[in-house]
């Protein structure tokens, strides 16, 4: 697991790492497909008969995107800071999860300038969603819709049509400093 890092810009130490003036994140999740549940895609409620599984609204592109910004900053990933055994995080909007990896770049003094992700899942097709999915996540993390990336794939041979997948890369700048 990821190591316990200061929390603040006050408290950590000036590094090499922070003194860095772009930083890049990676994350990645999957989710299984169940019946009756709702499916949540980038903060979207999409129409389909099966949802994504997991302790939370099982939204697999914010959780890929939320690691990815945690790992910009080697802030603890999204496993460690919400626990799946912790009963609060359980059917919890992954928003809330969004905006506290968010809150750690802005206070390891970067902004997230630009995010693309992939999605890869056999249905439903992406496609006729994306501009939704990519309005909503560009409004979750307060980016021009035009740096924020969502691509639809689907997993041929690869034998995870019951899964749903999420591949994420963010790209932060860091804060000009006032003084
Ligand atoms: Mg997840």
């Amino acid at each position: 697991m990821a190591d316990r890092q200061p929390a603040t810009k006050k408290d950590a130490p000036e590094t090499r790492s922070s003194k860095l003036r772009i930083r890049i994140g990676y994350g990645w999740d999957s989710h299984e497909f169940k019946r009756g549940i709702p499916l949540r895609l980038g903060g979207v409620t999409l129409p389909h008969p099966r949802g994504l599984g997991g302790h939370s609204d099982g939204d697999v592109l914010l959780h890929a995107i939320t690691d990815a910004l945690l790992g910009a900053v080697a802030a603890p990933d999204i496993g460690t800071l919400f626990s799946p055994s912790d009963s609060r995080w359980k059917g919890a909007d992954s928003a809330i999860f969004l905006a506290e990896a968010l809150k750690r770049v802005r206070e390891a003094g970067y902004a997230l300038a630009k995010l693309d992700s992939t999605l890869i899942l056999a249905m439903p097709k992406i496609a006729p969603h994306s501009a939704h999915i990519r309005a909503r996540v560009a409004e979750l993390l307060g980016l021009p819709a035009d740096c924020v990336g969502v691509k639809g794939k689907t997993p041929e041979g690869m034998g995870t049509d019951d899964a749903a997948i999420a591949h994420a890369v963010v790209l932060l700048e860091k804060k000009i400093s006032r003084g």
